[in-house]
């Protein structure tokens, strides 16, 4: 059948996350949810704000015409306004201008958008492993090339130079994902910098101009950590946002991209993310959640049962002697597999109904993602069977 072989195959091919959130679903319909440690998907379990409920109950008392009809492509300017206003109190009063937020259909919109506007056929990308997979299916989906760079194995940090050495005449983005799925680390701004030094210099040396693409759903999930404004950093960055996460929204899809002021391809690039939603048939992000924005854009996230999570499930494993990755944001815990064969690890934590990912589909081997973004019997509950995974290797 002439049908196309990419999507057949990222349609039949599933993500592993998916694959084991599914499995999940099956597991608990046969001996009840409370028996199954399902640590899969990154799916919110603190609810969304009572503010976002008050703002669609407001909304609703519009005349049914204009509360679900078409906006403009890049957003209500009225929402496009809500937020750059708050960046500029938050991170300066260069960070935007309403007319540099154009409000998309969540994070993978943001980057998928990002993408078809940056790139062209023969480009590369590069992302920091392990990484959150989908970002090979949408840089794939763009036609260009994806091209993994290990993060440093002890600090979980960019490894710069390893970035250094992969960058060719060919490059054209790095995704900086800050707070990290599937790590939950934060770039210091040393870091970044020297990172900004490198694509600064990669410039001179081999005339490539250098994007970072700065996805960014974690930012308001932190344990006491600064996150850096990137393009106060380095000006060439487009920030792909998303109120998955911060909000607690994941099913609504809303977010944006924005090309920040700083961008020395401002204008162009512009006007290349409003033809990129087209080109992809996005129309405009959904009318009810883009109203939701512009009462809801400063009300913090409530990261506080995330942190209790954080701690009973560190607390826990260290208890075992497990080695992990200490979080400083996002909702996961980067575990050490007690062999070199994540999956394998993995298939026997599944016999003791403990469901983590296995690195592998993170392009990084022998650890696995534990999702804590759950109740708090669920982790207290697992922690007997972690034991006896553990023991299972003594
Ligand atoms: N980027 C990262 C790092 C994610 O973890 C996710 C979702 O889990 C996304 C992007 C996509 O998020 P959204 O729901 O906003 O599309």
């Amino acid at each position: 059948m002439p049908i196309n072989q990419q999507s057949y195959a990222y349609g039949t091919q599933k993500s592993s996350i998916r694959e084991i959130a599914a499995y999940a679903g099956e597991r608990k319909a046969q001996i009840g949810a409370e028996n199954v440690f399902d640590f899969s998907l990154g799916n919110p379990s603190v609810p969304a704000p009572d503010a976002v409920r008050a703002s669609i109950e407001k909304s609703l008392a519009l005349p049914p015409t204009q509360l679900h009809g078409y906006t403009p492509a890049s957003g209500l300017p009225v929402a496009r306004a809500a937020v750059a206003a708050s960046l500029r109190r938050r991170f300066g009063e260069d960070a935007a201008r309403a007319e540099d937020v154009y409000l998309t259909c969540g994070a993978a919109a943001s980057l998928s958008i990002s993408f078809h506007a940056l790139l062209r056929a023969g480009d590369e990308v590069i992302v920091i492993a392990p990484y959150f997979p989908e970002y090979r299916v949408w840089i794939e989906a763009a036609g260009v090339t994806c091209v993994e760079v290990l993060a440093d194995q002890k600090t979980f940090q960019i490894d710069v130079a390893a970035v250094e050495r992969a960058l060719t005449p060919r490059t054209r983005a790095i995704i900086v994902n800050s707070p990290n799925n599937p790590v939950g680390s934060v770039y210091a701004s040393a870091n970044l910098t020297a990172l900004a030094d490198v694509l600064r210099a990669a410039e001179k040396r081999l005339g490539i101009e250098v994007t970072l693409v700065s996805d960014e759903p974690y930012r308001e999930i932190t344990y006491g950590v600064e996150v850096p404004w990137v393009p106060a950093l380095y000006g060439r960055t487009v920030v792909c946002y998303s109120y998955s996460k911060a909000l607690s929204l994941p099913g609504e899809r809303i977010g944006w991209v924005l090309v920040p002021p700083t961008s020395p391809e401002h204008d162009e690039l512009v006007g290349a993310v409003a033809g990129a939603g087209r080109k992809l048939g996005f129309v405009c992000a959904p009318a009810l959640f883009q109203r939701v924005l512009v009462d809801c854009v400063d009300v913090p996230s409530d990261v506080e049962a995330y942190a209790q999570n954080r701690r009973a499930l560190t607390e826990g494993l260290t208890r075992l002697g497990y080695e992990f990755v200490e979080p400083d944001g996002a909702f996961y815990l980067w575990v050490k597999a007690l062999e070199p064969n994540a999956q394998a690890f993995f298939e026997r934590a599944r016999a003791l109904e403990l469901l983590p990912v296995p690195s592998d589909s993170f392009g990084c081997p022998g650890w696995v993602r534990v999702g804590y973004c759950v109740s708090r019997e669920i982790i207290v509950n697992s922690l007997p069977a972690w034991e006896k995974l553990a023991q299972s290797y003594r």
